[in-house]
Parts: C-alpha cells; structure tokens; sequence
C-alpha cells in the first residue's frame, strides 16, 4: 500500500477527528514530509482534509467518496478476505467482475463505482447507474453448488441488501420477486447475478453477484423512464448519511458473506417470504409473446413462484421465464 493510501487509511478510522502529521507518521513509519505529501494528494483527488496548526489533519465527517479505506473500517473480515476495488466510472461491474473470474482472480474479489455507464439487468435491461448516490457493486464467488442451486445466491442477497438497508435507515425493505428490492412501493435495488456452469459436473464454476442501490436522490433526478417506480434510501436526513454508503456496502458484504457460508442450507428464505410484495396480489406475468394474469399463492423453498391462474389452473414460476409487473 502506497504512503496515500495507508494515510487515507489513518484519517478514515479517524473521521471527524483531528490527528497530528507527527502521529500519522510515527503509525506509518514514515517522514512527516512525506505524510504532507500524501495529504496534497487526496485533497487533488477530492477529499475534504482540514489542516489545522498545533491540531493536525482531519477528514471532514461530510466526506463521502468510497474507497477500500472507507469500506474496510465497517468490514468484519474475520468472515473472508474481501479484495475490496474502487472505480470512479466503470462500463458495467459485472462485466469487469466476469473478466477477472475468467482469468481466476479469486472468491471475495470485489467491483465497486462510483457510476456505471452501461449498468444493466435481466434481459439486458438497463440499470441507472449516476455517479456518487449509489452503490454499484460486484462479488466475485466460486460456490460449491450444484447449478439448479444456483438461485440462493440471488435470494441470499436479497435479504442481505433488505437487512442491510434497514440496518442504515430507517426505511423497511420488500422484495419484489425474484431479484428487487423496494421501499415506499418504490424500487431502491436491483440484483443480477450471472454464472458460469462446468457442463460435465453441472457444478458452479464461478457467480458473479452484481448489487445496484439508489442510496441519495440522484444529482439530476432518476431518468423520465423510471422517476415514477424508482427511489432512493435517504430522502434526505443528513443525521444517518455519515460513511451511508461504505456502511451499506459493508453491511452488505458482512450479512451475504453470513449466509453465503452455509447457503445450502437456507436459512435465509424464511426471511425472503415474509418480505415478499407479491404473495396474495394480482400479477401480469410477461413472457416471450404473451401477457397472463395470475394471483400469488406463495413462494416455495425452492424461490419458485405458486400462482393460480384465471382459469383457476395452478402454475410454477421460475425467475428465468417470466418478467412480472404488478
Ligand atoms: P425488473 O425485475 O425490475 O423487471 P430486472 O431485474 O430485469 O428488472 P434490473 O437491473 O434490476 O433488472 O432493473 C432494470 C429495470 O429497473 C429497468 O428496466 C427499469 O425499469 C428499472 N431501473 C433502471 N434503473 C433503475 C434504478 N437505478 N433504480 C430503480 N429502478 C431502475
């Protein structure tokens, strides 16, 4: 780690507070010139250090730009080494994901941005990533699952993001099936989750689990498209904004990586139920060259969808066939 980034480290775990360039230095084993240097460095790159004589350095509490540093002091990384990487704009943190699983890079590897600009969802939806009010993410994972399993990865992760989401706000969080999450009614999450299949053992070989979140109300407003079905966590209370989205990014990875450990064993579709928007409601299922109406009986262990149809037959719904709209 370079001398900026282990002292973007210090002033981190030091937000809001002032601490002394002789202090920084002596925990780095460094000079203080060299720590001045580091501080230039961040204030260029955009942080809002305070230097204050006789007090030091302080990284004002406003400061919101994600980083390794910033995640890394909400992480319990007693669970796994998460391999933490920060973009400033990146195309899509699947796909950047994707090429580093083909070319190895190990489980726990994970893409964040701080805007995606071909963001997408199932059926190459597109997914409105601005800059600086979201959370756009990717986890690399090599589960030891079966691919018919496959889809805990994407019902684990919903309940990690409700959790999570709940945990930093005060909204409460609904999962629309299979892979939003809403509050207020409104979509605040989409997840995407694509994997690669060995064919002979029909084992994953590798997930790519992509999380994107409306954290702040966008700079600009959501786009025409989905100003009506979309919305963010914060409407804006500035007094549970501080680090909100290193938070949620760690709360994220800390509550997924809890049941990812033991994902055969489900612990988590309890929770996935009970948060279900759909069970009872009338629904338009979508499919390649029709529309249906149906009504929601429950979800099964399976994450399948048990609908009754209008002509009172009974149907079971997978995620991959159908798109739903309410
Ligand atoms: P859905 O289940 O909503 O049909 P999806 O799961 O296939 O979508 P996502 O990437 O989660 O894929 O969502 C893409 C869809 O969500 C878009 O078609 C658009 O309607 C809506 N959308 C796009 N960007 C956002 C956003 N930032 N917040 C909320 N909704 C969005």
């Amino acid at each position: 780690m370079s001398v900026k980034d282990k002292t973007l480290s210090v002033l981190e775990n030091n937000k809001g507070d002032f601490i002394s360039g002789a202090e920084i230095a002596k925990k780095l084993s460094v000079s203080r010139n060299a720590v001045w240097k580091a501080i230039k460095l961040l204030q260029d790159e955009g942080y809002n250090i305070l230097a204050v004589n006789n007090k030091g350095y302080c990284l004002s509490i406003d400061t919101d730009i994600l980083s390794p540093q910033s995640i890394d002091k909400y992480l319990k990384n007693d669970l796994v080494n998460f391999n933490i990487n920060v973009y400033k704009s990146i195309t899509s943190t699947n796909d950047l994901a994707k090429e580093l699983a083909i070319k190895g890079e190990k489980e726990g590897t994970v893409i964040i941005a701080e805007e995606q600009t071909n963001g997408r969802g199932r059926f190459n939806r597109k997914f409105y990533s601005p800059k600086e009010t979201g959370i756009y993410m990717t986890i690399l994972l090599r589960p030891k699952i079966h691919a018919s399993n496959s889809f805990l990865i994407t019902t684990a992760a919903a309940v990690a993001v409700s959790e999570a989401i709940e945990s930093v706000s005060n909204k409460e969080a609904k999962i629309k099936w299979v892979n939003d999450i809403y509050c207020d009614n409104k979509k605040v999450s989409g997840i995407l989750t694509e994997a690669s299949i060995d064919f002979e053992s029909g084992m994953v070989d590798y997930a790519i689990l992509g999380i994107g979140i409306n954290v702040k109300p966008p700079k600009e407003g959501f786009t025409e498209e989905i100003q009506d079905i979309a919305t963010s966590i914060l409407d804006y209370d500035p007094s549970i904004s501080v680090d909100i989205r290193s938070r949620l990014i760690a709360e994220v990875l800390n509550r997924f990586w809890l049941y990812y450990e033991t994902i055969e064993n489900k612990s988590f579709i309890a929770s996935y139920k009970s948060r279900s928007l759909l069970i009872g409601k009338d629904i338009n299922i979508f499919s390649k060259n029709s529309l249906e109406k149906a009504n929601v009986i429950e979800i099964d262990d399976e994450c399948r969808l048990r609908v009754k149809m209008e002509d009172g037959s009974i149907r079971l719904l997978s995620s991959g066939e159908v798109s739903i709209r309410i």
